[in-house]
């Protein structure tokens, strides 16, 4: 171990911040390498050896990317790889997990993140309100923190060889906390703040020793409205663990980041801790809802502090208003004495814009990826640094030009969707419950209905069926005539199985919210803008661009199609208009409230299409109804103001006599029960069967409408019993009248096999006929 002499002490703590950085970049590869490097690991194709150079590889050629598109400053380029999740990285490092041996071998780690057979995964959930999915650490009481700064110095000294001077970037002390959970039996796990910050300081003093100028820790946590604790007690456990963390003489200089929204306490305790430097958020989706924000900055945090100004936006792929970014830097009132960087990490875009060709040549001139925001980023410093914009002028002519052609063009302004909106009704209103409840009795359906949720297996032959009409090997007609084979399958066997209504089980689907976007104006899908959702799972979010509108009915043929196999009554399935907006990159030139009326408008034309071709019951399902709902506690009602009526704009034109279903799955849903309610569906199916049933204890009263607790967990391949479905329905009914409780799974069955589903199924219908007989 060698130790600083004391110029080198002095020259690092001396380095200025550079002009222009990035919070973080995606990690998976442009080509999905990390991805297929992982799952062949996992599936004991490649060595651990092999998987560690393929992330060597990864690591060096984004570096180099990332000096290419401008970021040449020492420490401008972040150090934040994570071979499955950042949280899991952090906390290893710090020791918030992990075992005794001093290397982290991918053995421990992959054990945390993907369980064996003798220990449980950590849980999963969703990073602030994004798409991205981290694994929460669960914090024992004793277990004494063992930092492990030995990986991630070893990472910057394989930057450093390559020449490259990269920022180690670590999630903050407070947000890991307040991100995880107490083991079972164990307290708080913010509690162990003092005990923790005590350990990131001796990774700091590593990382010091290495030679590192520059250090990122991001406190997100400072910024949302969490359970773990309220704002004004985030922020002083954040003012105490920034005092004393940078009370300390050897460590890097400290970079603080606010990325995924705006400080309020949390902005005091930091301008009084005063880091070195402080990364906000000043996205235009964030100023929109703080437009006060860049002047609370100017006037609280001190000179001291470099601001870092996230002017380009990390998760959205709008290209940037550049000159709107000047005004927004000028009103932070430093002059040309402020960095610039990306609101968030881009690990929420695409990597580039260049591997597209398919886009439509109007809107690919609209959009920044990962490539392009660093450009941004670069060519904002380079304007505000020359005080003339002209030094950039081939990246200020682009956004210029964006702005100019995004407003004006007829396929972001559809005046014939703008009339239809504006000619809604304040109030979207269906007949009331029980002549609802009486007009469809013509079901016939009889006491505990059994369904599904709408999806059936996705075989092999369905993926190659819709690989080959993508490449032209089969024709339309041919993938239709599959398709309808498959219907035709999975009606049968509902009927066998007895199954009281019946879906169509959406075999045409490659992804419940692309499948609409494809066929929706307003929406363009990309060919291989791929983003990490979790470990090695990627998505392709669609991109809602313009005003929306139904060309033609969507899944009109399909559903009745299946009516015609059967007597059964059939249920239409549709994605919610929340849900579709919650899984797209959404427009941020208007507020969310437009495009979820518009979706609103055009799904209810699909419910009064699929009545006129006879569909009895139509679905509409809103898994992502909790993941919108706002990180501050105050814009929360605003928001399920507007997703509540964009649900009903798709059911209220429905006549008494259609029943319309709801499904929500993935959340924890106690804070929103009473803007379920408003959906005012006929029945509500909703995730239930791992909790036991807890959700029911909270909805007790007032809940009036037909209810579909899960008794099914499709998570999982275990086919459950009839005893175990029987008691499951038993807890149900103790709070559910028998008039009003029906039979399901969980969610969807794409994801799971044949074999389990009819064995489950089975077993469903006849826990179903046993607990109805006992009554
Ligand atoms: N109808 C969809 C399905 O069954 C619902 C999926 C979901 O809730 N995630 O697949
Ligand atoms: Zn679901």
């Amino acid at each position: 171990m060698t130790i600083l002499t004391a110029d080198q002490h002095a020259h690092l703590q001396r380095t200025p911040f550079p002009r222009a950085t990035i919070a973080g970049y995606p990690r998976i590869g442009p080509e999905r390498e990390l991805k297929r490097a992982l799952e062949a690991h996992w599936a004991d194709r490649i060595t651990a050896g092999e998987l560690d150079s393929a992330a060597h590889s990864l690591r060096l050629d984004a570096y180099r990317r990332l000096q290419e598109l401008g970021l040449r400053e020492d420490w401008a380029i972040p150090l934040d790889f994570a071979l499955y999740d950042h949280v899991l990285e952090t906390a290893l490092t710090v020791g918030l997990l992990g075992g005794e041996a001093a290397h982290i071998d991918h053995g421990e780690y992959f054990a945390l993140a993907r369980g064996t057979q003798e220990r449980q995964p950590l849980e999963m959930t969703k990073w602030f309100d994004t798409n991205y999915h981290y694994l929460v650490p669960e914090v024992a009481d004793a277990a004494p923190l063992r930092p492990r700064p030995e990986r991630l110095v070893a990472l910057v000294a394989e930057a450093r060889d390559a020449g490259v001077l990269a920022r180690p970037v670590l999630v903050g002390p407070v947000t890991l906390l307040a991100l995880s959970k107490a083991a079972p039996g164990a307290g708080r796990p913010l509690d162990r703040l003092p005990e923790l910050v005590a350990a990131y300081a001796r990774v700091l003093a590593a990382l010091h020793e290495a030679g590192v100028a520059w250090v990122q820790l991001d406190e997100p946590a400072l910024v949302a409205d969490l359970d773990a604790a309220p704002d004004a007690e985030l922020a002083g456990l954040a003012e105490d663990a920034y005092r004393t963390l940078l009370g300390a003489q050897d460590r890097p200089q400290v970079l603080v980041g606010a990325p995924y929204g705006t400080l309020r306490a949390g902005l005091g305790a930091l301008a009084s801790a005063a880091p070195e430097a402080l990364a906000v958020d000043l996205s235009p989706a964030v100023l929109a809802q703080d437009p006060d924000y860049p002047r609370r900055l100017g006037r609280e945090v001190p000179a001291r502090t470099r601001l870092v100004a996230g002017c380009i936006d990390g998760r959205n792929v709008w290209t940037a208003e550049l000159r709107g970014g000047l005004e927004v830097l000028a009103t932070l009132g430093r002059g040309a004495d402020v960095s610039v960087t990306t609101s968030t990490s881009l690990l929420h875009v695409p990597y580039t814009l260049a591997a597209e060709t398919g886009l439509p040549v109007d809107v690919a001139g609209w959009l920044s990826f990962a490539a392009e925001k660093v450009i941004e980023v670069e060519a904002l410093a380079a304007a505000l640094a020359a005080g003339d914009p002209a030094v950039r002028a081939e990246a200020f002519a682009r956004s210029d030009r964006a702005r100019r052609t995004r407003a004006a063009s007829g396929r972001t302004h559809d005046a014939a969707v703008r009339a239809r909106t504006a000619g809604l009704p304040a109030r979207v209103e269906r007949e009331p419950l029980a002549q609802r409840r009486a007009a469809q009795e013509r079901l016939g359906l009889p006491e505990l209905p059994t369904t599904t949720i709408g999806s059936f297996p996705q075989t092999p032959e369905i993926r190659r069926a819709r690989a080959d009409v993508r490449a032209g090997r089969i024709g339309e007609e041919e993938y239709a005539a599959l398709m309808r084979e498959e219907i035709a399958r999975v009606v049968r066997l509902q009927e066998q199985l007895g199954l009281d209504v019946v879906v169509h089980g959406e075999p045409e689907r490659n992804d419940m919210v692309q499948y609409f976007a494809e066929h929706l104006e307003g929406f363009t899908t990309t060919a291989r803008g791929w983003v990490q959702s979790y470990g090695s799972r990627c998505t392709r979010p669609p991109i809602l661009f313009g005003d929306v509108s139904r060309p033609a009915p969507i899944t009109v043929p399909w559903s009745q199609y299946a009516a015609g196999l059967t007597d059964r009554p059939v249920k239409g399935m549709l994605t919610g208009p929340v849900t579709i907006l919650a899984w797209s990159f959404v427009r941020d030139d208007e507020p969310l409230s437009v495009p979820a009326a518009q979706l609103g408008v055009a799904l209810g034309d699909e419910v009064a299409d699929l009545e006129r071709a006879g569909i009895p019951i139509v679905q509409v399902d809103e898994p992502a109804l909790r993941e919108l709902l706002p990180l501050r506690a105050d814009a929360r009602a605003a928001y399920l103001e507007w997703a509540v009526r964009a649900f009903r704009l798709v059911a209220f034109d429905a006549a008494a006599a259609t029943q319309i279903h709801t499904h929500l799955c993935y959340s924890e849903f106690g804070q929103i029960l009473t803007a379920i309610e408003a959906l005012d569906a006929d029945v509500t199916s909703i995730e239930a069967a791992r909790s036991r049933m807890e959700l029911l204890g909270e909805l007790e009263e007032g809940f009036e409408s037909q209810l579909g607790p899960g008794i099914y967990d499709i998570h999982s391949p275990r086919v459950p019993g009839v005893d175990e479905l029987a008691e499951l329905l038993r807890a149900a009914l103790t709070r559910v009248p028998a008039g009003r409780l029906w039979v399901n799974p969980d969610c969807g069955l794409k994801t799971r096999g044949y074999a389990e589903v009819e064995a489950a199924l089975r077993n469903l219908v006849a826990a179903r006929d046993r607990v109805r007989a006992e009554a």
